[in-house]
């Protein structure tokens, strides 16, 4: 347990250790380490020879290090530990850490190539009855392959960043029309982050997920219903979801959840080899959404069709090279019952049925000025709970 106050035995105590991105006053973005409720200065850790990292933590962004790979990553994470546990370095170390409430929290990474997978077999059949009534649910080849599609990078923003009302064009059953969106959604996902690039033509075989991911943020997959609906066919989305993509402030390490691995859903047809995980395993993360204060939903991530392994086997079966910083998100995560959805068009079902968010406000979509919060929980070592922090976001009118 951590000597910094209030750390030990909370969430954020030394099992979970969050990387991320972090200015204070005068001083511009630097690397920290969260701690309880507190931020660790990594930078001034290493200045001052606390930790080493090759010059790695001295960088704005998290991408430096990332890059160093698994060893590396397991070094300073014990060297953190040790700085944080034992009080001999309480003199050297207590000057470096700063309140959270004093700080603001900035991108953690610059995003490299964004994808965003549809790994939910619940979400993906809700989708398709909403979308394709009449029609199966499931096309014919999301049991073979996890679905993706390559996403906007450069609109990655942190958690906090408000979200500007997208325009564009829907239908209007008779042609185009051209408007603020008026079915604005979410998608509550959790998202992969590279560490290890790989070489050009090169594959990522499932095995080695453990040494190319460096850790999971939550994400939240804005979404315009009415223009996705329009533009999606037959190339899938593209304006409908490039205009906000918000990721959590922290990176948690996989080293963190270590105890949060579960045998994931059997699979059925029995997919290629390249795709074959032994063990099958996925997190047992479990999220929770909350809209203008609200909790609507607690989608469970344990349930996710397609593991996270198997979708970096997938994007790079090809030869497709990955690269520090790249982003990969699970997709909507919904479980079986309405209370479990990770988007709001599956629980108002298209909008036909608003949800109570209090005394006298009823909801189908987003309205201006409404905030939608995700955020996580995971089990952690000794029944202690690793906690994933939060992507926040408050939805702002459309720009005239
Ligand atoms: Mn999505």
């Amino acid at each position: 347990m951590s000597w910094v106050e209030g750390a030990a035995g909370s969430p954020y105590d030394v099992h979970n250790l969050p990387y991320g991105v972090f200015a204070h006053g005068d001083v511009p973005a630097r690397i920290g380490v969260r701690i309880g409720e507190y931020v660790l200065d990594l930078d001034g850790a290493e200045a001052a020879g606390l930790v080493l990292a090759g010059g790695a933590l001295r960088e704005p962004s998290l991408n430096a290090f990332m890059a160093l790979g698994q060893a590396q990553w397991g070094t300073v994470r014990k060297r953190v530990v040790e700085l944080l546990t034992d009080p001999a370095h309480r003199p050297a170390v207590a000057p470096l850490l700063h309140p959270l409430a004093e700080v603001d929290l900035l991108m953690p990474f610059a995003v490299g190539d964004y994808v965003d997978f549809y790994s939910s077999e619940q979400h993906a059949s809700n989708v398709g009855q909403i979308f394709r009534p009449g029609e199966p649910p499931l096309l014919p080849n999301w049991k073979h392959l996890p679905i993706g599609y390559h996403g906007r990078a450069g609109t990655v923003v942190v958690s906090g960043t408000p979200v500007v009302r997208p325009a564009g064009q829907h239908s209007t059953g008779d042609g185009p029309g051209y408007g603020p969106s008026t079915r604005l959604d979410i998608e509550a996902e959790v998202g992969f982050v590279i560490g290890l690039g790989s070489a050009l033509g090169d594959r990522v075989p499932v095995e080695d997920f453990r040494a190319y991911v460096f850790g999971v943020v939550l994400l939240n997959d804005w979404s315009a219903r009415d223009l996705q609906a329009w533009e999606y066919r037959p190339l899938g989305p593209f304006l409908g979801k490039s205009f906000a993509t918000s990721i959590s402030p922290w990176v948690v390490p996989l080293d963190a959840l270590e105890h949060a691995w579960v045998p994931a859903p059997e699979q059925d047809p029995p997919v290629l080899e390249y795709l074959r995980d032994e063990p099958h395993l996925g997190l047992d993360l479990r999220l929770a959404v909350d809209w203008n204060g609200s909790r609507v939903s607690e989608p469970p991530f344990a349930g996710m069709y397609w593991t996270p392994a198997q979708q970096l086997a997938h994007l790079t079966v090809n030869g497709a090279s990955v690269r520090a910083g790249d982003l990969y998100a699970s997709g909507t995560v919904s479980g079986v019952r309405r209370d479990q959805v990770g988007s709001f068009l599956e629980l108002t079902w298209g909008g036909a049925e608003p949800v109570a968010l209090a005394e006298g406000v009823a909801r189908s979509w987003l309205a201006d000025g409404d905030t939608v919060t995700i955020s996580a929980t995971a089990a952690g070592p000794d029944g202690r709970t690793v906690a994933l922090g939060e992507v926040t976001g408050t939805v702002l009118p459309a720009r005239p």
